[in-house]
């Protein structure tokens, strides 16, 4: 069932509405202030909210922005009055997913609505990967460019942590593959588990993870790098005694940001101290340049 809050402060025409689309099938709240609105998406889960940009002496385009910075934030659909189309507009370009001109049609907000939350769903189907619901490569790749665009342009530190399953063809030789894609998505729930909101977790390749780290020097990186090896070491995986290693564990490459240098150069060095990792005996975290030597 879609869950839906409506944040318009002219009592009435809420109830109505949500009248409307509990009759459509719609579990619906409503909210006739700002900060009561904001608070119950704070505390609740909503897929779309039903926005009036006109809240008395709040601007409906200053709560707009307070959902878009929200974790997880639902599709917003504005509501204008007649002869208010700036305002709508301008809510389109800040975000919103559509707007529709009150008084509202059941039908047509249905449609909306419904349009709202497909486009929305495609959008993040696009930048996930299906086996393990964290990023993909393709936005990793997109959000690596961006971010170091950012760190140069700011100067400030950003740092990549490359991940690999040691051992992870003995498991799946051993365990089966289904075990194995059980083994990938606790990895990926352990990796969002450790991120910050800013941080980007993503499946890189079959059995690597990425994350970015920005506003994060290389000190601070290996730091976490060595607290999620420790928590995934210390996770219980099913069938991993019977593996040699005995447990299922990752290497780590670590490397920051240099001045002029690009994200995939950044990346590249993250690779090759996970490849160090590997070398000095797997379940470790490497960052490179290490001490500033060459390997
Ligand atoms: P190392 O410690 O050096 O990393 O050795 P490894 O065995 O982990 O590395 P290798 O590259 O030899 O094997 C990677 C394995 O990852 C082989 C492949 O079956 C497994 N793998 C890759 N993608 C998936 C996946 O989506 N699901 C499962 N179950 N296994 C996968
Ligand atoms: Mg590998
Ligand atoms: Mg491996």
């Amino acid at each position: 069932m879609v869950r839906a809050i409506i944040i318009d402060d002219e009592e009435l025409l809420c109830e109505l509405f949500a009248a409307m689309l509990s009759q459509q099938g719609y579990d619906v709240e409503v909210s006739v202030s700002a900060n009561g609105g904001l608070e119950r998406l704070r505390t609740g889960h909503f897929d779309v909210v039903l926005l009036d940009l006109m809240l008395g002496s709040v601007s409906g385009l200053d709560v707009l922005e307070k959902i878009r910075q929200m974790y997880y934030p639902p599709v917003v659909i504005v509501m204008t009055g007649y002869g208010s189309t700036e305002v709508a507009v301008e809510a389109m370009k800040q975000g919103a997913a559509d707007f529709i001109m009150k008084p509202v049609d059941p039908m047509l907000m249905d449609i909306r609505i419904r349009k709202a939350l497909d486009e929305r769903r495609a959008q993040r189907l696009a930048i996930t990967d299906g086996l393990t619901g964290i990023y993909n490569r393709r936005y990793f790749e997109e959000r690596l460019e961006e971010e170091t665009r950012r760190a140069r342009r700011y100067g400030r530190p950003m740092s990549l942590l490359m991940f690999d399953i040691d051992f992870f063809k003995n498991y799946n030789d051993t365990c089966g593959h289904l075990k194995g894609d059980e083994v990938l998505r606790k990895i990926a729930l352990t990796l969002q588990r450790y991120s910050r909101e800013t941080d980007i977790a993503a499946r890189y390749g079959g059995e690597e993870f990425v994350m970015i780290l920005p506003e994060t020097d290389g000190q601070n990186a290996s730091r976490l790098a060595d607290r999620i090896r420790m928590s995934i070491a210390e996770t219980p995986f099913e069938g991993e005694s019977q593996i040699p290693s005995g447990k299922v564990t990752v290497s780590v490459g670590v490397s920051c940001l240099l001045a002029g240098e690009e994200g995939y150069d950044a990346l590249e060095r993250a690779d090759r101290a996970l490849y160090m990792s590997k070398q000095n005996g797997k379940n470790r975290v490497t960052a490179y340049p290490g001490d500033g030597s060459e390997p």
